[in-house]
């Protein structure tokens, strides 16, 4: 272990020490995770980096009515909680069937979860000009004038000013 655990909303030594091989390495395991699970198809999963420096991963089951499905990133966040980890990153990626892999940014739900982590939590956006290239951005950045603001003393500090 790399760093001390800490409760959701700390910033953990780890991410200060965060190097990008540690981001490679959240990504490769999203990659792999569609690639060994769904070999063919257009599938997606999740993966988020945990504040020991370790790397949960995931991916959404399909059911039949689609209105109860969840997000890739369901699983690895809850497997920071059963774990008491913080999450310092968040990468979900969707393969196409020409093998691309598109670039999902936290949807709103999933950035209400994460913000319990703190503005500074880093998460996988899209660039722009291209679907498939990965832009890090702090969670505070997608998530601008969040609700819980008003609240200081019942969110993660970060938020607060
Ligand atoms: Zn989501």
């Amino acid at each position: 272990m790399r760093a001390a655990r800490r409760p959701p909303g700390g910033v953990s030594s780890y991410a200060v020490a965060m190097d990008d091989r540690a981001l490679g390495d959240t990504i490769e395991a999203c990659r792999s995770l569609i690639s060994d699970r769904f070999p063919d198809g257009q599938h997606g999963a999740a993966a988020m980096l945990l504040g020991d420096g370790t790397v949960r991963t995931g991916t959404a089951p399909v059911a039949v009515n689609p209105a109860v499905e969840l997000c890739h990133e369901t699983e690895p966040f809850c497997g920071a909680h059963r774990l008491g980890q913080s999450i310092v990153a968040s990468v979900c990626l969707h393969r196409w069937a020409d093998g691309r892999f598109v670039v999902l940014s936290p949807c709103g739900v999933c950035r209400e979860r994460l913000a319990v982590h703190g503005p500074q939590v880093l998460v996988a956006v899209a660039d722009a000009k291209d679907p498939c290239r990965i832009i890090w951005k702090r969670l505070g950045e997608i998530l601008p004038d969040y609700w819980m603001a008003a609240f200081p003393g019942e969110v993660d500090a970060g938020w607060a000013g």
